[in-house]
């Protein structure tokens, strides 16, 4: 039988590629009812976790007895301060570089069985101040380019360990995705004089707030019109900086209710811990001109439903462009529909 295929592309103005939304409007969304999920309880200690307070790492380092978060340098860096120098030049066409940098691990709660979301949002702003104090620690350095905060958080996106943390790389290159979100910006800005973000923002607004989940004085959070994964969510200040050390007390506090809400969501959409890649995109420290560079927070998670991932496969990785087979107005209107307090405290 032939079947066609009927769908709409959608222009992702930050990564500069069109989103093909696949989603089949004339099915009934999926009602998103909240099936609990066996989730084994854990403990809130466990003698033998890496990242629980007063532990000994595999590297022989002991963890501090802290309190609130915990920083060291990741045992296992994918960057290293000490990259061997490459090998000779490759013949030819091909080129390599050094690839060096420091990578660390930022535990975010002495508890193994939180999440994030069930911090209170004061402890998230206290977090928020340690990213801001590690991109400011970093990217002080000459070498240093760019620093690049992100949460793996799930067995679905590769994490055995449920403790909360977050790991930093701070590089001598420039992420992709930095790298392509810093040239939109900086070419929209010369264009129109305009902060990219802020015109995604005014788009947000205009289309009715439908895909907007949060919003105070200074913060805001939304499922972008492009998104790429059905849970999609950014989170951002409304004023443009271009890192975390830009933003004052205010903001930080502000950024931090934005998160906690969409965390809190997340969590309560099937009552488990949501996994997702949480990703800072902050403006490179190389010297260059970021004056359009709108920090801010991508959630990328993985799962579309409770049981079932998202696939990246023929169009995405085959292709090169994202099939959403959802829609982010009808996603948006899923997570605004959840309560705002987190299922294990009712
Ligand atoms: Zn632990
Ligand atoms: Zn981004």
């Amino acid at each position: 039988m032939k079947k066609n295929l009927n769908w709409e592309e959608r222009w992702h103005p930050l990564r500069e590629e069109w989103i093909i939304m696949a989603a089949h409007r004339q099915n009934r969304p999926w009602s998103g009812e909240t099936v609990p999920r066996k989730v084994a309880p854990l403990p809130d200690y466990v003698p033998a976790c890496y990242l629980c307070p007063g532990n000994v790492r595999v590297s022989g380092h002991q963890n501090d007895e802290y309190e609130h978060t915990f920083v060291f340098d990741n045992d296992h860096p994918c960057v290293g301060a000490h990259a061997p120098t490459p090998s000779p030049e490759p013949s030819g066409f091909y080129k390599n570089r050094p690839a060096s940098g420091m990578a660390r691990v930022v535990c975010c709660s002495p508890k193994h069985n939180l999440t994030v979301a069930e911090l209170p949002a004061a402890d998230i702003a206290e977090l928020i101040k340690v990213w801001a104090a590690q991109t400011r620690e970093l990217s002080a350095r000459p070498e240093i380019a760019s620093v690049l905060i992100f949460e793996n958080k799930g067995i679905q996106v590769g994490v055995s360990n449920p403790h909360p943390h977050c790991q930093i790389y701070a590089t001598n290159f420039v992420f992709k995705n930095i790298e392509t979100e810093a040239r939109a910006s900086r070419d929209h800005l010369a264009e129109t004089g305009r902060a990219l973000f802020q015109d995604i923002l005014t788009a947000e607004r205009a289309d009715g707030g439908s895909r907007l989940l949060f919003e105070n004085d200074t913060a805001v959070a939304f499922l972008p019109y492009f998104a790429r994964y059905a849970y999609e969510v950014y989170v951002a200040p409304k004023a443009t900086h271009g890192g975390l050390i830009d933003l004052s007390d205010a903001e930080i506090s502000d950024l931090a209710c934005a998160l906690k809400h969409v965390l809190v969501k997340f969590d309560n959409l099937w009552q488990m811990p949501f996994p997702y890649v949480m990703v800072l995109h902050q403006a490179p420290s190389d010297g260059g001109d970021y004056a359009g560079f709108h920090f801010h927070i991508e959630f990328h998670p993985p799962l579309r439903k409770p049981d079932l991932l998202k696939y990246l496969a023929g169009p995405e990785i085959g292709g090169g462009n994202f099939v959403s087979d959802t829609l982010p107005e009808e996603k948006a209107a899923e997570l605004r529909a959840l309560s705002n307090i987190h299922y294990k405290e009712r």
